[in-house]
């Protein structure tokens, strides 16, 4: 059975009940979405957690009752009469949005019509297990000037184990909620009134996070042939107006004026890229280029969509646009596609998820275009042996792409590689190369991240990992307790002795119990105490515990430094 039709299903059981118990209300749109459903519904008072129960049973007993799920065709004006008999306001305004002259609607039970292009289960007795979640304010269209609904979040699986563990897996994702998390370990803050919303603070530790990876993605992006380039974080409104996306994309965009001139800040690397590309003739033995920067960009969301990490309005991409040949096409997004599963191994992300978007009905660029990247990307794939979803029509209007989300411990997908083609760009800036004809071509041009923003990547790493980083990435690698002050050399010693081997250490010197330091580190999630004690310091020794392993012993200080080299070396995860 298709999981989401029994999902979609299911939120016609929800709307249903609603309107049994509260007729009044009028209903939006109920679609199915990943891992379950919602339904938004226009009621003057708000629903409680009572209500969300009150809903359950009956739902519970539509679905005793195995209602089937009845199809009728109507003509446009007869379904229109139909809504607005029921006083149906929100399904009218649909209907009225419908360009086809046949709708469908689908019946329920002695009095539950809704407007929908099915399909559904047979009967409503298919539901097998759902849970109703939550409830959030959701515009009409998504429209801020429209009426506020209020959204019913549901989940639905085939069975009741999965729902149960789908459930487990929601309260353990509140627990490692990454705006907890993030503040309490210390790594950032993204509120503070006077700065504005959506920006983010890197406390040191996050800092530290975060240099490391950037330090990682250097070093790859130069072993794997990319260059790196630095661009202006304001550029002039000319820029954006030549790259389309003063047209486009103005209302995420921050702009100023300046003794007449006016700026932007900048919202994409793209163009800044581009001008260097076209800062000299290329020829067609210079190609591939791949140009790579960790470039900040600014956008402005709306208030109501910003979220921890994952939505702010300035974050850092490790972005890089390649500039080939047509023949050198595949290859390079091969070279990409190992580059993006080499890295999330390497950061212990073993599951991903793919997705193909193809052409839109609105685009640019020749037939002849679209196919070769399509293909391109399709056989890249194929080539690699990778599974994947065909996004039919949902790829920008001026190339297809691939997307490359991430698979967390809780199963959860997180966006973070693209890989775009981009027929607009090079032909709106006139980019060239001479080919060995002499003549001069169109180079085609990538767009591509691999962990994306290095912000939603971040939270990403703290949901995954519950905080508790590996060795190779946490910001403390060990904390170092001595045990009297008469210990206090020999602790500065043994730091000293880490950091010359650019182990990032720390000494907890406080006038506090042991017990409280060793808890204080396991709060912190430091992967390493080295407890330091007179026998310690007599044999040149530490007494080591590791997270989530206890007691290891003492050990000779040059041998535990061998041991954790190697663990950051190889970067066990
Ligand atoms: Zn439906
Ligand atoms: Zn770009």
């Amino acid at each position: 059975m298709d999981i989401n039709i029994l999902r979609h299903s299911c939120s016609h059981v929800m709307a249903q009940a609603v309107k049994e118990l509260w007729p009044e209300v009028k209903l939006g749109i109920g679609p199915s979405i990943e891992d379950g459903f919602y339904y938004d519904f226009d009621k003057k008072e708000p629903f409680t957690d009572e209500d969300l129960a009150k809903i359950e049973k009956k739902m519970q007993e539509i679905i005793k009752e195995d209602k089937p799920f009845i199809r009728e065709e109507l003509s446009k004006k007869e379904a229109l009469d139909l809504f607005k008999k029921l006083k149906e306001d929100y399904k009218v305004e649909l209907i009225q949005e419908i360009p086809d002259e046949k709708l469908s609607i689908y019946k329920t039970g002695q009095s539950f019509i809704d407007l929908c292009r099915g399909p559904h289960v047979e009967s409503t007795g298919k539901i097998k297990a759902f849970k109703l979640l939550s409830v959030a304010g959701a515009y009409w269209h998504g429209i801020e000037t429209n009426p506020m609904l209020q959204r019913i979040y549901g989940t639905c699986f085939e069975t009741q184990k999965e729902v149960d563990k789908h459930l487990k897996n929601l309260e353990e994702a509140k627990k490692r909620d990454h705006r907890k998390l993030g503040p309490s370990l210390e790594f950032f803050d993204i509120y503070h009134q006077e700065a504005g919303a959506g920006l983010v603070f890197y406390h040191p530790k996050g800092a530290l996070l975060r240099t490391i990876i950037e330090d990682y993605e250097r070093k790859e992006h130069l072993r794997r042939g990319y260059q790196m380039v630095i661009t202006p974080h304001i550029m002039q409104a000319e820029l954006w107006k030549t790259s389309g996306h003063y047209e486009y994309y103005r209302e995420n965009m921050y702009t100023f004026k300046i003794e007449d001139k006016e700026f932007v800040l900048k919202p994409m690397n793209c163009p800044g890229h581009i001008l260097i590309y076209k800062s000299k003739t290329r020829s067609y033995k210079d190609l591939p280029i791949r140009f790579f920067e960790l470039g900040t960009v600014y956008r402005h969301e709306k208030a109501g969509v910003l979220h921890g990490l994952l939505r702010v309005r300035g974050f850092t991409q490790d972005d890089a646009h390649i500039f080939c040949l047509p023949e050198q096409l595949r290859d390079e997004i091969k070279a990409i596609i190992d580059f993006v599963f080499d890295t999330m191994k390497v950061f212990g992300f073993g599951d991903v998820g793919i997705e193909l978007s193809t052409r839109p009905e609105k685009y640019i660029g020749t037939d002849q275009d679209w196919q070769q990247a399509t293909q391109g990307l399709e056989q890249a794939l194929k080539e690699k042996g990778l599974t994947y979803d065909i996004n039919v029509g949902e790829g920008a209007f001026y190339g297809p792409k691939i997307d490359i989300k991430l698979k967390d411990a809780l199963k959860r997908k997180w966006q973070c590689a693209t890989i775009q083609c981009d027929f607009a760009l090079p032909k709106r800036f006139g980019l060239t190369y001479i080919d060995s004809d002499g003549k001069e071509k169109q180079p085609i041009m990538l767009h591509r991240v691999i962990l994306g923003s290095l912000e939603r990547f971040i939270g990403a790493l703290l949901e995954h990992y519950n905080g508790e980083l590996p060795l190779w990435l946490a910001p403390v690698q060990v904390r170092v307790i001595p045990i009297k002050d008469v210990i206090q050399d020999y602790a500065i010693k043994v730091m000293k002795k880490l950091q010359d081997n650019l182990i990032r250490a720390e000494i907890d010197n406080r006038n506090e119990t042991l017990d409280k330091k060793i808890r204080n580190a396991e709060i912190e999630k430091v992967p390493y105490i080295l407890v330091l004690g007179e026998r310690e310091a007599k044999q040149d020794a530490v007494s080591v515990r590791k997270k989530g392993e206890g007691d290891k012993g003492s050990k000779r200080l040059e041998e535990f430094i061998k041991e954790i080299e190697e663990e950051i070396t190889n970067k066990v995860t």
